[in-house]
């Protein structure tokens, strides 16, 4: 390892260790304290699964069998962020930390939410509720586990396995499938093989979810490093007879050995199945705009290379990352070095550096037609962009000149 990355390397690592320790001591101030007030606590879910896997928790879900009321009660600092599901997040220092009350899941809702929950008094009960083994565990105060489901082997082995019925809990909430995936993306884990067989017969289930929880899935599943093997189980279970708009993208995706953002991978597929964006999906304005973006750069570039055209009105970034799927396109189609040569060498880099404007063409002659002169401007700026003219204004109104008597004429 090259001493800098080596360095970056062990930096990241005791911040990871630093935080967790953060984490730990904070928690463990909470837990302690529902203690005094007579109630049972514990660490639980995915800050247990990444403690013991000595990976980075997104955040900190605590257990308890103390009611949303009472934990309010206990501490001064609280919101109460889900207190229909039981959950109350409470602040220590600039730190959040989710408490939940035990609970039994009722009735699930479109395959979604539950659509009422009891609250309990058996860890066991709320432990049953959670979807996979390996976020089924609970750690108490001295960092000792609590594995009802054995998901202390699955961890180790790295495997995603339903708890109870796989089928079942994916009928009561579908999101699960994503989530299964978006481990499998985080972990490289894999799935087990009656989970996955679960996955896949429930995989319709999918098109009832709100699409924006889809989006956001798909877009964590795509962000994290091992987003090859979750396409790959997204292939093994028919992810494309479900969704037809990545009929196109996933093989050639996977045949690649590069990777891709879900943003990149959506224009993979509208690329090549030269179709939009169905009216479902429900990405942001400027989600549409910048896939929009990839695929008219892939379009523009289809047989040929990058033009300073296209750089200058795209800049530098969004190209680079046409690029990336470029390369997915095409193994040896890798422009970068190119890309970065024509923009580092653009005459000008936006309009206002261009040296003549809209007064200096009004000035050159009556024009009777004002539209003209926004005609004029663009050509020029092509021109100047494309090297053809020098960028300097004797030159530019001389050239201005012979257009508005071809256009005005
Ligand atoms: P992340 O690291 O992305 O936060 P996580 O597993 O911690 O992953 P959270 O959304 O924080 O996910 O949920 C915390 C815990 O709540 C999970 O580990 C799991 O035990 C339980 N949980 C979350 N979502 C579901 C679900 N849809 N079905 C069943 N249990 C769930
Ligand atoms: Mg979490």
């Amino acid at each position: 390892m090259k001493t800098v990355r080596k360095k970056k390397f062990y930096h990241g690592i005791i911040l990871l260790v630093i935080l967790m320790n953060k984490f730990f001591s904070l928690g463990k101030i909470i837990i302690k304290k529902l203690h005094e007030f007579g109630y049972e606590a514990y660490f639980v879910g995915g800050f247990v699964r990444d403690y013991l896997l000595g990976v980075e928790p997104k955040d900190v879900d605590i257990t308890t069998n103390a009611l949303p009321e009472e934990v309010e009660e206990i501490f001064d600092n609280t919101r109460a962020t889900g207190k229909k599901y039981g959950t109350i997040t409470v602040f220590i220092e600039d730190f959040s930390f989710e408490v939940t009350t035990y609970r039994i899941d009722q009735l699930y809702l479109n395959h979604r939410k539950p659509q009422s929950v009891v609250f309990s008094q058996k860890l066991k009960e709320d432990l049953s509720r959670r979807d996979f083994t390996i976020n089924a565990l609970a750690m108490n105060d001295k960092a000792e586990v609590i594995d009802l489901f054995n998901g202390q082997d699955d961890l180790k082995n790295g495997i995603i396995r339903a708890i109870g019925n796989a089928d079942e809990r994916f009928k009561e909430d579908a999101l699960r499938i994503l989530r299964a995936l978006r481990f499998v993306s985080r972990l490289n884990f894999a799935v087990e093989e009656n989970t996955l067989h679960s996955m896949k017969n429930n995989l319709g289930l999918l098109n009832k979810l709100a699409n924006e929880r889809i989006c956001s899935e798909l877009e964590e599943i795509f962000a994290n490093p091992y987003n090859k093997s979750a396409v790959n189980y997204m292939d093994i279970i028919g992810f494309k007879d479900v969704f037809s708009e990545f009929a196109s993208g996933i093989e050639v995706y996977l045949e690649s050995e590069y990777n891709l953002d879900f943003r990149q991978f959506f224009a993979l597929n509208l690329y090549l199945s030269k179709k939009e964006i169905p009216e479902v999906w429900k990405l942001s304005n400027k989600d549409k705009l910048l896939i929009y973006k990839y695929v008219h750069i892939l379009n523009t570039i289809k047989n040929t290379h990058f033009n300073p055209l296209i750089l200058y009105k795209c800049g530098l970034n969004v190209p680079l990352q046409a690029n990336e799927i470029l390369k997915v396109l095409k193994k040896d189609n890798n422009q970068e070095e190119l890309i970065v040569q024509i923009f580092q060498e653009l005459p000008i880099k936006k309009r206002e550096e261009l040296a003549i404007n809209g007064h200096d063409i009004l000035g050159l002659q009556d024009i009777n037609n004002e539209e003209i002169i926004g005609k004029v401007i663009d050509e020029i700026e092509s021109q100047v962009v494309l090297g053809h003219l020098k960028n300097e204004t004797t030159i530019l109104k001389e050239y201005a000149k012979q257009l508005l008597e071809r256009l005005d004429g």
